[in-house]
């Protein structure tokens, strides 16, 4: 599950010049200009945010798909809501690696990729399970896993 950022303050990003490099590397697809986003999606209004052509390494593959997060509590609730029906929208097209604050981190795939997701799944298992106190985060930040996305600078 992810947490609100520390380092975001009332302005914005309080470290912005001195930011970490997944922070500067971070390209939001709504913002880009993406053509499976409308106008309407803005993530403030949509309450998800996406980013696409985010890669992968599944044995000798690099998988892509599209990630994206919850980041207004209950967007995803309403089985009326826009959000809903972009996620489901786009995982028919494509994988999604979907973060949400009742779903947790899951993987959704279209038929012919299923099994795709199921080993996305399985090896996002084992990441959680092998981090430990310590441990340099899995998005290569350079951080401890525990401070990384978790609030602490
Ligand atoms: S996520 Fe990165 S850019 Fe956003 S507030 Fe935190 S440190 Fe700043």
């Amino acid at each position: 599950m992810f947490t609100r950022c520390g380092n975001l303050c009332a302005e914005g990003c309080s470290i912005y010049a001195e930011r970490p490099v997944t922070c500067r590397a971070f390209v939001c697809a709504w913002l880009r200009g993406d053509a499976i986003l409308a106008d309407e999606d803005r993530p403030d209004q949509l309450g998800l945010m996406l980013e696409t052509c985010v890669s992968e390494r599944l044995g000798e593959a690099a998988i892509q798909y599209v990630q994206i997060w919850e980041t207004r509590r209950g967007a995803l609730d309403d089985v009326d809501s826009r959000a809903l029906a972009l996620v489901e929208a786009l995982s028919e097209r494509w994988p999604i690696r979907l973060q949400g604050y009742q779903t947790g981190t899951v993987y959704l795939a279209p038929p012919h990729m299923e099994h795709l997701a199921d080993e996305l799944s399985r090896r996002a298992k084992a990441t959680a399970v092998a981090a430990e106190p310590g441990d340099s985060c899995p998005c290569g930040s350079g951080r401890v896993f525990e401070a990384c996305h978790g609030g602490e600078s």
